[in-house]
C-alpha cells in the first residue's frame, strides 16, 4: 500500500471567506498550529509533503527550514492563496516568481517539485496554469478534485495519478506534469471524498478508514489537512452558520485525534518519493 499525507500550510486567515475580512494586528497563529503537528510527525517517523503559502516564508522562515531539516517535502500553494480562477496567467507567473524568491532567501538549495492550488481551483478553465507550472520547473500537481462540489471539483476526472489532457479526465501520455487527485471512494457511480481536511472533520472516522483502504487498492491514496484545524484555539469570529460549521466543526482536539488514528492506519510518505519511488 502506497499511501501520502499532503499539509497545506497556510494561515486560517487564508481561508477564501476570510482573506479581506483580517484585522491588520491579527496573529496568524501558524507557529502556534504547525510547531505541534510537527512534533507529532517527529514522533511518529513520518514525514509528509508541505504546500506551504509563500507569503508565510519571511514571516516565518524557522518554521520551514526545520520542516525541511525534518525531511518533509516542500511544495508550493502560490505566493498569496488567491484561487486560480482569480488570476490571470501573468498574475499566477508573478506568484510563482514571487514563491521563488521567498524560498530561495530561506533555503537557498530546495527546489519544489510540487504544486496545490488554493481551494482545489483546477478545472478545464484554469487547466492553463499546468503549463506555467511545467515552465517554473515543476513536475506534478496536486489541484484536483475528482468530484464536482458546489464550489470545486471536476466530475469524472481520473482519481488516482495521470499525465492530463487539457480537459483533466483523458490521459496524455507528454503531458510535462503529473497530476495526483485527492483520493475518493468510489462506491459504483458514487464518489465519497476521504481525503483529509472538512471531510475528514465531518464524515465518521470509521468510514473514511474503510474509504481509503479501499482506494488504497486502486492506487496511492493521498491525504490532506492544514495545520490550523488541529488548533483548538482559533479566533471566534462573528460568521453566518454555515461557514461556522465549515470552519470550525471538529477542529482542534478532535482532528488532532482523527490524524493520530490514520497515522496508526497507513504508512504516510511525502507525495514526491511515492510519485517518483523509481528514482
Ligand atoms: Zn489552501
Amino acid at each position: 500500500m502506497r499511501a501520502a499525507l499532503s499539509i497545506d500550510l497556510e494561515s486560517f486567515w487564508h481561508h477564501e471567506w476570510l482573506r479581506t475580512r483580517r484585522p491588520a494586528d491579527a496573529d496568524d497563529r501558524v507557529q502556534q498550529a504547525t510547531a505541534p503537528l510537527l512534533d507529532l510527525l517527529r514522533q511518529r517517523g513520518v514525514r509528509a509533503t508541505f504546500f506551504i503559502v509563500g507569503d508565510l516564508i519571511d514571516r516565518h522562515p524557522d518554521l520551514i527550514r526545520r520542516l525541511a531539516a525534518e525531511g518533509h517535502e516542500i511544495g508550493c500553494h502560490t505566493f498569496s492563496h488567491r484561487p486560480l480562477w482569480q488570476l490571470t496567467p501573468a498574475e499566477f507567473d508573478a506568484e510563482l516568481a514571487q514563491f521563488a524568491g521567498a524560498l530561495a532567501r530561506c533555503l537557498p538549495d530546495v527546489r519544489p517539485r510540487g504544486f496545490r492550488a488554493p481551494t482545489f481551483s483546477l478545472s478545464p478553465a484554469t487547466a492553463w496554469a499546468l503549463q506555467a507550472l511545467a515552465r517554473h520547473g515543476y513536475t506534478y500537481d496536486s489541484s484536483l478534485f475528482p468530484l464536482r462540489t458546489p464550489i470545486y471539483g471536476v466530475a469524472g476526472a481520473p482519481t488516482t495519478p495521470f499525465r492530463p489532457a487539457a480537459n483533466l479526465i483523458d490521459a496524455d501520455p507528454a503531458a510535462a506534469l503529473q497530476e495526483w487527485p485527492l483520493t475518493v471512494w468510489q462506491l459504483g457511480r458514487l464518489r465519497l471524498p476521504v481525503c483529509g481536511g472538512i471531510y475528514l472533520r465531518v464524515l465518521p472516522l470509521r468510514l473514511i478508514r474503510r474509504g481509503l483502504a479501499a482506494a488504497a487498492r486502486r492506487g496511492p491514496i493521498l491525504l490532506y489537512l492544514h495545520p490550523w484545524e488541529l488548533d483548538a484555539d482559533l479566533p471566534r469570529l462573528p460568521l453566518s452558520r454555515r461557514e461556522r460549521f465549515v470552519l470550525y466543526h471538529n477542529t482542534g482536539a478532535a482532528m488532532q485525534r482523527r490524524l493520530r488514528a490514520l497515522l496508526d492506519a497507513f504508512p504516510f510518505q511525502p507525495m514526491g518519493e511515492v510519485l517518483f519511488s523509481d528514482q
